[in-house]
């Protein structure tokens, strides 16, 4: 089920689609900053453009461009990942049944502990892993949304895209995939029965630490999507035209990136199983992961450039080795070029299904065996 677009989507990211100015001859866009049109003398808008916060032809390219990587059949930039996740749980109605896996991104599962439940949304959580606990937890004509995260923060757990999509819709619920791990270049969800695609493009989409984005992609222009693109333009949770340009220019290098980093972590993953020091590794790359069997089926070219390990001696070794480290860089979020390391449970507080034990670890384009040096001497 591979549907490759002729040429290939490497080389349509790396050209950002061909695009070229047609007065200038220019092959990088402009950043369109002005936030208002000029009407026409009879009062009409012939350009379609009206006002920013509706949209800005600094939109255009990357959401044709992530559109064609997903091969979905329209995109929409949001002012951050978590605005264009919580935009699709605030398309629906009060009353509406939402499931969501327990291992997930840890601030939208607080969104939906916290503020989706005060909405009047019903949200059960759910094992990612088991996709029969999403059919028992199903209401027919009640559930509306189902979530996914594949692979999922922070234990990269994956979740069977096709399998799930299915039994969403035998309720006529819609299938939405976070697949901001995953990046177009190693799963594209509508390709396996996903409705909605999310990304926080503040990772891998735009890859360079410097941009906060998110984007959605729907595989049917439909009510559901029209109400997403006015909603949008209403709420006003719109990306600013320096980030959005930021963002092609970022994915224009979206392939190299991401097939770098799989590698690494491919590597860092096999050397550090079975490592005296380390009690566990969580990639799906490996053969022992839970999630490998569906994982490679539905990724291809690579597990993804995030792993986690849990190191021997607990929470406070895990600790100190992140202190230790000169190369991995101590910090939060992912997909960057320079490599991260971060204790998760810390981060994410008391009631975070999080081992304590665990390092989160980022990988990016560095040399990777400066990258085991420097985990080898901080263990
Ligand atoms: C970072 C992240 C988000 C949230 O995106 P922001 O751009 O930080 O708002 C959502 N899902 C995943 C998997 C993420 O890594």
């Amino acid at each position: 089920m591979s549907n490759k677009p002729t040429p290939s989507r490497a080389t349509l990211a790396a050209q950002a689609l061909g695009w070229s100015d047609e007065k200038t001859r220019g092959l990088v866009p402009p950043i369109y900053t002005s936030t208002t049109y000029l009407r026409d003398p009879d009062g009409g808008y012939r350009s379609g453009r009206i006002y920013t916060r509706a949209d800005n032809p600094s939109f255009d390219l990357p959401e044709a461009m992530i559109t064609t990587l997903e091969g979905g059949a329209g995109s929409l930039v949001y002012s951050s990942g978590m605005a264009a996740a919580t935009a699709v749980f605030m398309n629906l109605q009060p009353g509406d049944h939402v499931i969501a896996p327990n291992i997930m991104y840890w601030g939208l599962r607080n969104w939906l502990k916290t503020s989706a439940i005060e909405w009047g949304l019903d949200v059960d959580f759910v094992d990612g892993e088991d996709s029969e606990a999403f059919a028992k937890c199903l209401r027919k004509d009640q559930t509306k949304i189902v979530w996914i995260e594949t692979p999922a923060n922070p234990t990269w757990a994956i979740s069977d895209i096709a399998a799930i999509a299915e039994i969403a819709h035998s309720a006529g619920a819609r299938l939405a995939v976070d697949s901001t791990v995953a990046t177009p270049v190693l799963t594209r969800p509508i390709e396996h029965g996903a409705d909605i695609v999310m990304h926080s493009a503040t990772k891998y989409l735009n890859g360079h630490s410097d941009v906060l984005a998110g984007t959605l992609t729907t595989a049917q222009s439909d009510d559901f999507w029209e109400r997403l693109v006015n909603r949008r333009a209403s709420a006003g949770a719109t990306l600013g035209p320096f980030e959005a340009w930021l963002l092609v220019r970022g994915m224009r290098t979206l392939y190299l990136r991401v097939e770098r980093a799989c590698r690494t972590a491919q590597r860092l993953a096999e050397h550090f199983s079975g490592h005296a020091k380390i009690s566990r590794v969580y990639y799906p790359g490996l053969p022992g992961h839970p999630g490998h069997d569906i994982a490679a089926r539905q990724m291809t070219g690579g597990f993804g450039g995030m792993l986690s390990v849990s190191v021997e001696g607990g929470m406070k070794a895990a600790v100190a080795v992140a202190a230790k480290t000169k190369l991995w860089h101590r910090a939060t979020s992912l997909g960057g070029v320079e490599s991260l390391i971060e204790h998760r449970a810390s981060i994410e507080g008391p009631d975070s299904p999080v081992p304590p034990d665990l390092l989160r670890l980022s990988v990016g384009i560095e040399d990777p065996d400066d990258l085991i040096a420097d985990l080898e001497q901080a263990l």
